[in-house]
């Protein structure tokens, strides 16, 4: 039975977008959810990709059949219209690999893009008269428009971090002297020009993040000084758990090496922070996840866990309630350490130590797995690192030179190739005297003027 009730609308007809609403919104939360996959360098789950299309395909669906047939514009519309936000929506977390300058160009406007697009396409389709496609487009503009003023919101908390030292130079140099014109070209809202004074309005736990895949790998500037201090506080953190739960672990990769090379610091374009965990009979999988997890919520951590890659990720970043609990992967950045677990293994007659997904040049196992050879690692020692004590390998420069060849080698493998070349000049230092006791045990004594890309 169908009741009249306002501008001659049906119960049937509001039920019915209704539905078209809650769909789309599924559909939403259901593709914001699989980006944590890209956002962690990871492939998208099959099951993951296949509940997604399926609700896409319901939403179009349901919006385009009608008792008398097929409304091929409502179709056509609705189609566009998910597929292109939704590339919209997943560019930030694709542009957390290098990526092309589209990519780029469309995170860097992610916040409102969605925004402008179901807008324009709402008055556009007003004249359909399909009830459903208006609910789909109208709860689509209630989202973004939602996104949009939470994140411009919450920039207003960012607090200034006097810029100085190599991240004033680096910057100096890759604007090449105008960092004004440098601001307005590329769109760095978190730099502040002040009576000659150069700040960074910095990014905190409740602010979006730096956009530093862009800022460091695009344009070659340093990681900003909020984006370090967090990541010291984070990374301090996690050793303290691990260090509870009695883990054997390790700084890996980049923060190997800023620990050995740079005398504890990270490295000065660091996008986050690598550490490898032993897995066995006394800290299992389970175990190990349960008390990371627990004590990260403890502290306002967000993390995300992949089982079957044997990969945990901790950001900085405080967990949101459901339903905005995954669309924080719509951020274009983040501040995070990566968790990665080793098993002991045998491969080729020797002990190692192996891991399920690639890093450095690290040899491929029998199993086909990555590993490092167990006496390398085994028993870990300590290094310092961000002011606190890490476990690191028990040959730390072996390590290294197993994963990078000569670490101490020009290579940015993931910084724009032309921004790179500027960067040398400001990064040059006349630095023997200021090298790591460790430099001088090096393979190679000239370490002066290297930069190494550990993300690799
Ligand atoms: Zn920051």
């Amino acid at each position: 039975m169908q009741y009249l009730t306002i501008d001659g609308l049906t119960t049937n007809t509001i039920f019915a977008a209704l539905i078209a609403s809650i769909l789309y919104v599924a559909t939403y939360l259901s593709f914001v959810r699989l980006m944590r996959y890209p956002r962690n360098w990871h492939r998208p789950s099959l099951l993951g990709c296949i509940v997604t299309g399926g609700l896409a395909a319901l939403s179009v669906g349901f919006v385009s059949l009608s008792p008398i047939g097929i409304d091929w514009a409502a179709l056509a519309v609705s189609s566009c219209f998910i597929g292109t936000i939704f590339c919209l929506t997943a560019a930030p977390a694709i542009a957390f690999r290098p990526s092309s300058r589209v990519v780029e160009f469309i995170a860097n406007h992610a916040d409102y893009a969605g925004l402008v697009l179901s807008g324009t396409i709402l008055l556009a389709a007003s004249g359909l008269s399909n009830v459903k496609l208006i609910a789909v487009l109208t709860t689509a503009l209630a989202i973004e428009t939602t996104w949009f003023v939470r994140q411009r919101w919450y920039d207003r908390r960012r607090t200034l971090y006097p810029l100085k030292g190599r991240d004033l130079s680096v910057l100096k140099n890759q604007a090449k002297g105008d960092i004004a014109a440098f601001r307005r070209r590329h769109g760095i809202r978190e730099l502040v020009l002040s009576n000659g004074v150069v700040s960074w309005k910095g990014c905190g736990k409740e602010t979006p993040p730096c956009r530093f895949n862009f800022y460091v790998n695009r344009l070659g500037l340093n990681t900003a000084p909020c984006c370090r201090e967090h990541m010291e506080e984070l990374s301090n953190h996690i050793a303290a758990f691990l260090t509870e739960l009695g883990a054997v672990y390790w700084l890996e990769g980049g923060s190997l090496l800023g620990a050995v090379r740079e005398r504890g610091a990270l490295l000065d374009w660091e996008d986050d922070v690598d550490i490898s965990v032993l897995i066995d009979n006394e800290l299992t999988w389970d175990r190990l996840e349960q008390g990371l997890v627990s004590r990260c919520a403890q502290k306002g951590y967000y993390v995300d866990v992949f089982k079957k890659k044997g990969f945990i990720s901790i950001s900085f970043d405080t967990p949101k309630k459901w339903p905005f609990k995954w669309e924080r992967h719509r951020l274009p950045g983040e501040i995070r350490a990566d968790i990665a677990v080793y098993r002991r293994a045998t491969s080729h007659g020797k002990a190692v130590l192996e891991r399920q997904s690639h890093k450095g040049a690290m040899q491929l196992t029998e199993s086909g797995g990555y590993g490092v050879p167990q006496g390398m690692v085994l028993p870990t020692s300590t290094i310092g690192f961000l002011g606190g004590k890490f476990g690191c390998p028990s040959q730390s420069v072996s390590y290294l030179n197993e994963l990078y060849g000569d670490f101490s080698k020009v290579e940015y493998t993931y910084v724009d190739a032309a921004a790179a070349h500027t960067r040398v000049a400001a990064t040059h230092t006349p630095a023997a005297a200021t090298l790591p006791p460790v430099a001088a045990t090096l393979p190679s004594a000239d370490v002066n003027q290297r930069s190494f890309d550990p993300t690799q």
